[in-house]
């Protein structure tokens, strides 16, 4: 059987949570694997019974009892990050013993990163979580992974932190922080070691392989947005981690011709949080207005979220790089707020030249020419809707599948 899995084709926030949950349900997933990012990302899912809860780090699929979740070898895991959100579902009645497996590559997010991150990374306007630096140490050879916590001592974890924190230290002290010593570390560790062990899955490559031959259906959930990719999005102004579809094969051991959907979920409209490029942001009333219309304020740190226009080449370019195979459109209703909108289908050039395609490096020098007008529509009923669907569809290739037009689960159609 082959997997699946679930992209984000803009800036985050496109809504992945309730589309993983609705898949999972509507297709019978039966195991979910997160393979990127860490507690960074905000999943927002709400419950039969209405309730509202926001997931960082553990797959979305947790709430279906049966199915089993995966945190792969490519997330950053912060374990206090992890306690905290385990001990949140427990309150909600959610059990994640047997159901949830954390891989023994996946690399620990440390308080040295989160340091550095909130002391150097301010100018890309992070989320602060210390997310960039563990994926800096991953690369860098530096990472401890959850395997070294598992099978650690207090010598061996000792051993590996002299080698880290002299360069750490230097740098945080450096940047006018507080050292950081090699005992707190260690005792920090030690603390989540049995954590760690009670969810920890070796070879969990080999496990998803021979889940996929068994039969098994997964799904893989990634987070962020493609134009937050470390080498295809907007290049500084981005996450650290592969965001893209290869980041599922690179990450997770998982070869490419596993793969079989790409589910691409893309808004209605675009929205992007932090600093860097956005050619068609709206900095104006109409921006403010998508902004509350869509309460597009950061799951995770709550900031507001820039709002633009949909961008039809940036789409475009998110869904070759991901070999999107199905469309997922998201927050359509949002829309309905305004009278008339605009979609993007071109950009200006610095040197007055007009360009259908996105090229990420170019990203800060476009101008988005916004050339649609559209008449607004008060639900997807409208014919007007229908206009919107039919403009996306003649400029890009593969087709929209599901809409999701409200944030509860039941406010979603299959086209
Ligand atoms: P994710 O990180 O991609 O999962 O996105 P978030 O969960 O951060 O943001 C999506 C937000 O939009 C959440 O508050 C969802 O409840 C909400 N949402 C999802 N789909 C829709 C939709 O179709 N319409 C509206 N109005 N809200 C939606």
């Amino acid at each position: 059987m082959p997997i699946d899995a679930v992209l984000g084709l803009q800036w985050g926030d496109e809504g992945k949570g309730k589309i993983v949950d609705r898949l999972v349900k509507q297709y019978g997933y039966e195991i979910i694997l997160r393979f990127q990012g860490g507690h960074n990302a905000g999943h927002t899912i709400y419950l039969e019974d209405g309730t509202k809860v926001v997931l960082h780090l553990i797959p979305s699929g947790i709430f279906h009892t049966t199915k089993l979740n995966l945190i792969g070898p490519g997330v950053v895991l912060n374990p206090e990050a992890f306690k905290k959100e385990l001990d949140h579902l427990a309150t909600l009645g959610v059990n994640c013993k047997d159901r949830l497996f954390v891989s023994s590559l996946t690399s620990i997010i440390m308080p040295y990163h989160t340091l550095l991150d909130t002391l150097c990374c301010g100018k890309i306007g992070t989320t602060g979580r210390g997310i960039g630096p563990a994926y800096e140490d991953l690369t860098g050879r530096k990472a401890i992974r959850v395997y070294d916590v598992v099978t650690g001592t207090k010598q061996s974890l000792t051993e590996l932190l002299a080698d880290i924190l002299p360069i750490k230290n230097a740098i945080i002290s450096h940047f006018g922080g507080t050292p950081i010593t090699i005992d707190s570390m260690v005792d920090y560790l030690l603390e989540y070691k049995e954590l760690l062990a009670s969810f920890m899955m070796e070879n969990m490559n080999r496990f998803i392989l021979g889940s996929l031959d068994a039969g098994k259906l997964i799904l893989a959930e990634g987070a962020q947005g493609t134009l937050l990719d470390i080498i295809f999005g907007t290049y500084r102004f981005n996450t650290s981690s592969l965001v893209t579809i290869s980041g599922l094969n690179a990450y997770c051991g998982i070869p490419p011709q596993a793969v079989r959907k790409v589910f691409g979920i893309f808004k209605a409209y675009v929205t992007r949080v932090g600093n860097g490029p956005f050619p068609t942001e709206l900095m104006n009333g109409i921006g403010d207005q998508l902004r509350e219309a869509g309460h597009e304020f950061g799951s995770t740190t709550g900031r507001p979220r820039r709002c633009g226009w949909l961008d039809l080449p940036l789409l475009n370019y998110a869904c070759q790089i991901n070999g999107v195979t199905d469309l997922i459109m998201t927050k359509p209703d949002v829309l309905s707020v305004l009278d008339t909108f605009k979609v993007n289908g071109g950009y200006e050039t610095k040197d007055g030249k007009s360009t259908p395609f996105f090229t990420p490096e170019k990203t800060g020098e476009l101008i988005a020419l916004n050339e649609f007008i559209l008449d607004g529509f008060t639900d997807i009923h409208d014919p007007n809707f229908q206009d919107l669907l039919d403009l996306i569809a003649s400029y890009v290739e593969p087709p929209i599948r599901m809409v999701s037009h409200g944030p509860a689960r039941d406010e979603i159609i299959t086209l």
